[in-house]
């Protein structure tokens, strides 16, 4: 299909993704004069903030709310009037000097584009956990942690998210068990003590999900200790699963370069494999994965831009 360039509708940067990342993109974009223009594929800026009950580690900001934060960013980039259309990106084409993105219903062109499409949550792939979903098995404690008031819940996972929610759920849940696959959690350490310190959490070590069960609503959660072969069988009316996230990636595969996890490989600037092309939060390589690092790499994405658009007029 041939695309007509149409400098009317041009935008000199399309940031694809409102998490943290896209958010501060825009936020700089805009105060730096670019005609800016945010896709949001969930019509629900923030991205996995606005699923976190408490974020503890952005500076200025302790314990704030991660939908209360959602709204705070969304607000202080509308005030600078950045652009924003509802849309997942299903595909990015590269032109001579512009690109086509496109959503399922329609397309824009830009003359970048800032990739920043956060990730999404990994599924523990046993038996009984897609049938029970919505059913009991759940991905967000803070969104459904508050069914199980004076029930008993398990939480699967050893990193930040893990701990969080079985700290979460042991406000109301009379038991929380917090399965981990190995004998040490990875998450922080004033998180670890928080969690130690609850007599309502047993951590169960060295132990798997075999399967989930439960006729109309989960019942029975079934676990295999891998050090000792020893098998156990868990009552509870609820599993909430934590083990990590995946870059939402897969529509930009032809695109741009990716290491074998799917993560678009780049530095701190942003620079992808393709000039024109910046990536920004969850979804590039890097050490750190926080709301802090994802805001401060839409800014450097931004001054990527800025440089790109200088030298290529
Ligand atoms: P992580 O990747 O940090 O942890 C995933 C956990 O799940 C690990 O303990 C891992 O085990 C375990 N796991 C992975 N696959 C399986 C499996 N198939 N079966 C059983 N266990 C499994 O992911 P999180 O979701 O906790 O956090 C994602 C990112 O978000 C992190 O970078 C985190 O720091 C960040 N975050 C930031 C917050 C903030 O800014 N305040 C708050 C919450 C999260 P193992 O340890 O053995 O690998």
């Amino acid at each position: 299909m041939e695309f007509r360039k149409d400098e009317n509708k041009m935008k000199d940067v399309i940031i694809v993704g409102s998490g943290p990342a896209g958010m501060g993109a825009a936020l700089y974009g805009r105060r730096a004069g670019l005609d800016t223009l945010i896709l949001d594929a969930t019509g629900m800026p923030g991205g996995q903030i606005t699923t976190t009950y408490e974020v503890d580690n952005y500076l200025g900001l302790p314990g704030i709310n991660g939908f209360d934060m959602a709204m705070a960013f969304q607000e202080h980039v509308k005030k600078f009037g950045a652009q924003w259309e509802p849309g997942k990106v299903s595909e990015i084409e590269k032109q001579d000097n512009y690109f086509v993105v496109k959503t399922g219903e329609k397309e824009y062109q830009g003359k970048t584009v800032i990739l920043a499409a956060g990730a999404s949550h990994n599924k523990l792939g046993v038996p009984g956990e897609e049938e029970l979903t919505g059913m009991g098995v759940s991905y967000c404690a803070t969104c459904d942690g508050a069914f199980y008031r004076g029930k008993t819940t398990v939480v699967v996972g050893g990193g930040d998210v893990a701990i969080e929610d079985a700290i979460f759920l042991a406000r109301f849940c009379e038991k929380v068990y917090l399965v981990h696959r190995r004998d040490s959690l990875r998450g922080a350490k004033i998180l670890q003590d928080r969690l130690f310190e609850l007599p309502n959490v047993e951590v169960i070590w060295d132990s798997v999900v075999e399967r989930i069960e439960g006729t109309e609503a989960v019942e029975q959660i079934h676990l295999l200790n891998k050090k000792s072969g020893e098998k156990r069988v868990l009552s509870a009316q609820g599993i909430f699963i934590a083990v990590g996230i995946h870059p939402n990636t897969e529509n930009f595969q032809n695109l741009v370069e990716m290491d074998e996890a799917g993560y678009i490989i780049a530095g701190e600037m942003g620079e992808t494999s393709v000039p024109g092309v910046y990536v920004a939060g969850d979804t590039r390589t890097k050490e750190l994965r926080q709301v802090i690092t994802a805001v401060a790499d839409g800014a450097n994405a931004i001054t990527s831009v800025q440089k790109y658009l200088l030298e290529n007029k």
